[in-house]
């Protein structure tokens, strides 16, 4: 979902086989965490442009810990909407952003895991630790990666609170996302390391996404910023 959804839709970064954004949308909200693809586009994009500020519907600069966790589940609301693409009208990306598909989503979710270990108990515990460890991921973004006490910042004179946490475990669970300084400084850059020697999991999966012909860049995602410590995309 952070290559397809963040990357590919939301910034227009990628641009991924259009069947292909259909389909992992829709297995990932059937079988796996429910995500609205349609709201969450929205509100990533309202985050951009307010980042840290009101009307940024993931986190105010003021809201602390437990405040941002209960905004991973119950955002603030959007002022308006920012997410008219073509493939979020599309008959698949709109069945699986209604609220029906999201209660469904939850049922069929747990109901595969149970039918693969046979114990309801065992089951429910699965699915909530899976989730449980889908929050520590929305919180290493909205939270650890929003907070100056945190990680460091390559462009220090931007005015949000993106920090870069550049170490393996938040750079792997987040798929690179936790580089949101670099990621807010230049959002449709189709990376979020702007360094040859920082660990970058999210390229490389995007990597394997090319090497399989799913994805190719974007005119505006290939263009390499000014400021970057690169030569070329690496993409
Ligand atoms: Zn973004």
């Amino acid at each position: 979902m952070t290559d397809v959804i963040h990357m590919g839709v939301a910034h227009r970064a990628l641009v991924f086989k259009p069947w292909f954004t259909k389909f992992i949308s829709v297995l990932y909200n059937t079988v796996g965490i429910y995500v609205n693809p349609t709201t969450w586009v929205n509100r990533h994009r309202h985050h951009h442009v307010f980042s840290d500020h009101l009307g940024d519907p993931n986190k105010l600069a003021e809201d602390g810990f437990w405040k941002t966790m209960y905004l991973c589940l119950l955002p603030y609301n959007c002022g308006s909407n920012l997410a008219n693409d073509d493939i979020l009208k599309s008959l698949s990306m709109k069945i699986i952003s209604t609220p029906a598909y999201a209660v469904f989503s939850q049922f069929a979710s747990f109901m595969l895991v149970w039918l693969v270990v046979q114990n309801w108990m065992y089951a429910l515990t699965l699915w909530i630790g899976v989730r449980a460890i889908a929050l520590w991921v929305n919180m290493i973004q909205n939270y650890w990666s929003h907070d100056r006490r945190f990680g460091s910042r390559r462009y220090p004179d931007d005015e949000d609170n993106a920090m870069n946490l550049c170490e393996w475990l938040p750079v792997t669970a987040t798929f690179s996302a936790c580089l949101q300084n670099n990621h807010h400084h230049y959002p449709s850059f189709l990376r979020t390391s702007h360094d040859p020697n920082q660990y970058d999991f999210g390229l490389m999966t995007v990597r394997w996404f090319k090497q399989l012909g799913i994805v190719q860049t974007s005119s505006t995602g290939a263009r390499l910023p000014q400021g970057v410590n690169l030569e070329r995309s690496g993409l």
